[in-house]
Parts: structure tokens; sequence; C-alpha cells
């Protein structure tokens, strides 16, 4: 697939940070981190869709565990990580290739998310507070 940016790093036509490599996968740093890890395992066959997988395929099981394995050597197995997979546009998937997030580290995005929604409600209790009677 020519016009499959995933196919094309795995053919070695564009570039990518690889952290590993089998006969099945591959598997590079995201362009856009979400958090400090972010790496992208990708099957080296064009599959578009986590609803494309045929039934039987052990594809999921080994980026299963290659997400494992890449834990481990990132040092981040212990701390803790997610592995996802996003479906389709409704799904938040971007790139239609299959491939699994190893994300770990520290979510700023839910943290500032959490502190907007403690800052509002603090904010209207404060207005509640002074506000005249009747
Ligand atoms: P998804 O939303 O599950 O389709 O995720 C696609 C991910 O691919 C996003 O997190 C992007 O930041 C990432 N991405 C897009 N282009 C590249 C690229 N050329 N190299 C590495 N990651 C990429
Ligand atoms: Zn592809």
């Amino acid at each position: 697939m020519d016009d499959c940016i995933f196919c094309r790093i795995v053919e070695g036509k564009l570039p990518a940070k690889k952290v590993y490599e089998d006969e099945l996968t591959v598997a590079f740093w995201d362009a856009h981190p979400a958090s400090p890890t972010h790496i992208l395992i990708v099957p080296r066959k064009h599959i578009p869709t986590l609803n494309d997988v045929a039934d039987g395929d052990p594809i999921l099981s080994h980026m299963a565990g290659v997400a494992k394995t890449i834990a481990r050597k990132q040092g981040v197995a212990d701390f803790g990580y997610r592995f996802f997979i996003n479906v389709n546009r409704g799904g938040g998937q971007v790139v239609f290739h299959l491939h699994a997030h190893l994300v770990s580290g520290n979510d700023l995005g839910s943290v500032f998310l959490k502190m907007a929604v403690v800052a509002a409600v603090l904010w209207r209790k404060l207005v509640g507070a002074f506000k005249r009677p009747g």
C-alpha cells in the first residue's frame, strides 16, 4: 500500500524511531507522544482495522506479547502502562493500518482536565457563597 504511512515505515521508506522488529511486527515511537512513553506496535501486513483481522489470526496475541517485551525493555512494566487499539473514526482511529498503542507515564492531559473540573466546582461554590439572598 503506497499511500499507507505505516506500510511505508514497515518497508523502511519513511523514517521512524524503531524500538523493536520481528517477522510479524515493527514497533516505533509515536510521532506525537501523548505521554513520556508512547510506542506503536504495527503488523507488517496491511490490515486496515481490528475489524479486518481474520478469526484465528495470531497477530493480536503476538502484538500483546510484543507490548510486554517492549514495556520491560522501556522499564515501565512494573510501573504500568496502557495497551489499546482505536477502531474506526468513531473509536479515534486516524491511521488505517492496524496498530496498538503502548502508553505509560504522566498523563498530563487528564491531570489538566481534572484540575479544570476542580477549579470550576470551587468557582461555583465561591460565587454561590457571595450571592445576595433573594
Ligand atoms: P490512531 O489514532 O490510533 O490511528 O493513532 C495514530 C497514531 O499514529 C497517532 O498517535 C499519531 O501521532 C501517530 N503517527 C502518525 N503518523 C506517524 C508517523 N509518521 N510516525 C509515527 N507515528 C505517527
Ligand atoms: Zn499499511
